[in-house]
């Protein structure tokens, strides 16, 4: 045989047998990588037989790599689930993100502010906790630049939430690189809404007094200026509206103070037996004298064999007072006034009723807040301070019952309150 031919010869044995180690290697490698993924041991039998003992120490060496990673992740579920049996007890809203603002843990009261962290754990946090504000100050939390404590608030579903939140970095407890942090958020929702109502409530009443002050003001400088050379029908006309906003400013800081008694920790509830029918048939005999009723018809539709009920009598006459005082201030003369009490179910229901010209339908709802007033200019010409319906709402809730209102426009307006009634 020609030499060239024997070398060709020997070169295609060479490559052949190249190619088939090539082939087992890439079988072993093939092996180790599906190992790898169902992150199980690679067995010596799993390899193909001809790779010979190369492999041993690989094999060996990721065997343990896995079961290590398998022992880590075995303690890292225990601190876990270690530390959510802790936090999850705490009234405290809790969070842990990971460096990757991944949600390793969050806790039941967080799930009760936020109801869509249920299914929060894994996913980055923004996906519930949405806002510019948090992602800052998880940001500064994570640099160890962020204040002791921030108040956020988050708009879910068209409501604002405010939350105090608390942030640290804590070490990362999946043996990694990057820090974790923790945050506790305190749910201030309702203290923000107290505070927002107390703002309400200061201006509200500035601006209430104001008015009739500055009336007063204007009208007596006038007075102690010119009152030598103004005719005597001016100065009595001055006079007697110095006299309408004094009284104005008297009735609207009467109703600020019995407000305030009411809301007070002793709102001073002195309860007793009390027959309705009695103290309604009072009331209505009061008013039937009363010069401002004259003009209107009276009636009484009370069940007579009500039984008395635990009331403070002198608080349920100024709620019925209220209710027919408003009656009377907006309906025309004519008009038809009705009080009615009945039993229904455990409670006694009263009623106030009137032919009026009602409460347009977008209004019912806020009739019974402080200073809410459908006509305003008509409310304050007849004397009105905004804070009526919500004496009574103030006085029915103490007694433990509740308040509603019903109204047609143009046909009249029905305001109930119930009472619960005794024990048996
Ligand atoms: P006010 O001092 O202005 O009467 P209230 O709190 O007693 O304040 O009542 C709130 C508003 O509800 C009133 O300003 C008035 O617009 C409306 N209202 C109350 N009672 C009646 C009624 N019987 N008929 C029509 N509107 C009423």
């Amino acid at each position: 045989m020609p030499p060239a031919t024997v070398i060709a010869l020997l070169l295609a044995v060479a490559l052949g047998w190249a190619l088939l180690r090539l082939r087992t290697h890439r079988r072993a490698v093939q092996a180790l990588q599906q190992a790898m993924i169902r992150q199980q041991r690679l067995l010596r039998d799993d390899l193909p037989a001809a790779l010979g003992g190369t492999w041993d120490a690989l094999c060996e060496a990721t065997g343990d790599l896995l079961d290590e990673t398998a022992r880590l992740r075995q303690l890292r579920a225990g601190h876990l689930a270690q530390l959510e049996a802790t936090l999850g007890s705490l009234r405290e809203a809790v969070l842990i993100i990971d460096g990757g603002n991944c949600v390793v843990l969050a806790n039941q009261a967080l799930q009760e502010i936020f109801p869509r962290a249920t299914r929060i754990l894994g996913q980055r946090f923004e996906s519930v906790l949405r806002g510019v504000a948090f992602l800052n100050y998880a940001e500064a939390v994570r640099r160890g630049t962020a204040g002791p404590q921030q108040e956020i608030e988050f708009v879910e579903a068209a409501r604002s939430v405010w939350v105090e939140v608390t942030g640290a970095p804590i070490p990362p407890l999946d043996g990694g690189k990057d820090l974790w942090s923790l945050f506790v958020l305190h749910d201030i929702t309702r203290q923000k809404k107290l505070e927002a109502m107390r703002r309400e409530f200061v201006a509200n009443v500035s601006h209430e007094l104001r008015t009739p002050l500055s009336v007063i003001k204007g009208y007596i400088e006038t007075l102690a200026d010119g009152h030598r050379e103004m005719p005597l029908d001016d100065r009595e006309k001055f006079l007697r509206t110095v006299q309408r906003h004094t009284e104005r400013l008297n009735s609207l800081i009467e109703d600020l103070l019995a407000l305030s008694r009411l809301e007070s920790a002793d709102p001073g509830l002195r309860p007793e037996p009390v027959s309705l029918p009695a103290l309604l048939a009072d009331v209505l005999a009061d008013y039937r004298a009363r010069p401002a009723a004259a003009a209107h018809q009276l009636h009484a539709a009370v069940e007579p064999n009500l039984e008395p009920l635990p009331a403070d009598p002198l608080k349920i006459t100024q709620a019925v007072e209220n209710l027919l005082d408003n009656a009377l201030k907006y309906t025309p003369p004519g008009s038809r006034i009705e009080i009615g009490a009945r039993a229904h179910d455990r409670e006694v229901v009263v009623t106030v009723r009137d032919n009026g010209p009602g409460i347009p339908e977008a209004d019912l709802p806020h009739i019974f807040e402080r200073f809410y007033r459908v006509e305003k200019g008509r409310s304050r010409e007849k004397g009105g301070t905004g804070l009526g319906l919500s004496i009574v709402k103030h006085i029915v809730q103490l007694h433990g019952g509740r308040v509603w209102a019903e109204s047609t426009p143009g046909q009249g307006s029905a305001f109930h309150f119930s009472l619960p009634a005794a024990s048996p």
